[in-house]
């Protein structure tokens, strides 16, 4: 039996792939709508958090005042010995808070922000970097793999968000420089089509150049499911890390004004900015 709350793109993507594995699974979102979602695909669905107590809860959350008030309703009924393992991409400080928030109660909450989208849930394809007991991790592993491919222990809480911070720090920027890259090729009658194989076959390929270019701006799909905002987030999170550590950031740091400054609502799919840039 899992929990699940947050049943958005990431958490509803969750919840239907637990219940594909044959998972008995109790799913908890605010919004009505996803509830009833979920549970014409299965599973429990349940009108309060507390009620999503297991042995194992996921959450997926839009940020870290989600989840702390989650927590606050959740961890008092949850039974002794239970893992939170929380894919949300937050704060590595409140991370470490929420941890001992947890412990406080007798409960394992591992941070376990994860990379590969909604299309990585769907398929258990996910990579998820994790902070906090290894002991912890090591018992709800099992159940993890059906979401996430890759498993990854970091280190201390706090740590799978550094990493996840890390991460997408370099997604935003490597998406930004490969659309002003292809901008200057094409200016120069070099067409995306025709310098994208190029790229990929040489040395200045990126996860850009190679998934999200082909995938979601060439094709003009833009169905990702994640959002601007969502990346705006994460940018501003590891700002703010490298501002708490003292570490410059001067690349890193002008990717993020372009995403900051960007004239695509939050709202909207995130490679619509690189797709901006590549266009303006
Ligand atoms: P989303 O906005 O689609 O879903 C978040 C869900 O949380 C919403 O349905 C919302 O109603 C629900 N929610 C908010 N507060 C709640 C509360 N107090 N109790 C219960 N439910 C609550 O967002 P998403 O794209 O699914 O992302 C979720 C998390 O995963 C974010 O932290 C995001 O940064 C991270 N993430 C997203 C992706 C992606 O590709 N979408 C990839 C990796 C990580």
């Amino acid at each position: 039996m899992i929990g699940v709350v947050g049943l958005g793109q990431m958490g509803g993507a969750m919840l239907r792939r637990l219940r594909a594995e044959g998972q008995l699974v109790l799913g908890f979102d605010l919004d009505p709508g996803l509830r009833e979602a979920a549970r014409q695909a299965g599973a429990v669905a349940c009108a309060s958090p507390i009620g999503v107590a297991a042995p194992l809860v996921v959450f997926s959350l839009p940020h870290a005042a989600a989840v702390q008030a989650v927590l606050a309703a959740l961890l008092p009924h949850l039974p002794p010995g239970a893992v939170i393992a929380d894919t949300s991409t937050i704060e590595p400080a409140q991370a470490r808070l929420f941890a001992d928030q947890a412990d406080a109660a007798g409960v394992a909450y591992l941070d376990a922000p994860v990379s590969g989208g909604p299309a990585g849930a769907a398929s258990g394809q996910l990579a998820m970097m994790v902070g906090g007991s290894a002991r912890a991790l090591e018992r709800v592993r099992p159940a993890l793999l059906l979401l996430a491919a890759r498993i990854m222990h970091v280190g201390e809480s706090g740590a799978g968000q550094v990493a996840k911070l890390a991460n997408n720090l370099l997604v935003a920027t490597h998406l930004a420089a490969a659309a002003e890259a292809l901008r200057v090729a094409a200016r120069a009658g070099v067409p995306p089509e025709a310098i994208l194989p190029v790229i990929n076959a040489a040395s200045g390929r990126s996860a850009a150049t190679e998934v999200n270019w082909p995938r979601w701006i060439s094709s003009g799909s833009f169905d990702s499911g994640f959002t601007a905002g969502l990346m705006r987030k994460d940018v501003r999170l590891a700002l703010a890390l490298a501002a708490e550590v003292g570490a410059e950031l001067s690349v890193c740091g002008a990717a993020a004004a372009v995403w900051a400054e960007s004239p695509v609502a939050d709202g909207e799919e995130f490679n619509r900015v690189a797709a901006g840039i590549f266009g303006g």
